[in-house]
């Protein structure tokens, strides 16, 4: 599929799109496992692609269908 031309009387548009990267798992001090999750956010721009920042969640602990029961496993 070939994205279609831009007409000649039509303004430059500037097209910015926003991928998640690659997902890769880290430790998660809460629930002492391998469950966080990290993307990266890369913007596609005509420029280039450029990472604007990261998004990182537990699957386990901030699961909204699922959350955890509060409770305090480091003493305080
Ligand atoms: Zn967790």
């Amino acid at each position: 599929m070939t994205p279609p031309q831009a007409p000649q009387s039509a303004p430059a548009v500037v097209e910015v799109v926003l991928h998640p990267g690659p997902l890769r798992t880290d430790w998660c001090h809460a629930c002492k496992a391998d469950t966080r999750i990290t993307a990266d956010l890369v913007l596609l721009t005509p420029g280039g692609l450029s990472t604007v920042g990261a998004l990182s969640w537990c699957e386990v602990c901030e699961d909204p269908d699922c959350p955890l029961p509060q409770r305090r496993i480091n003493g305080g």
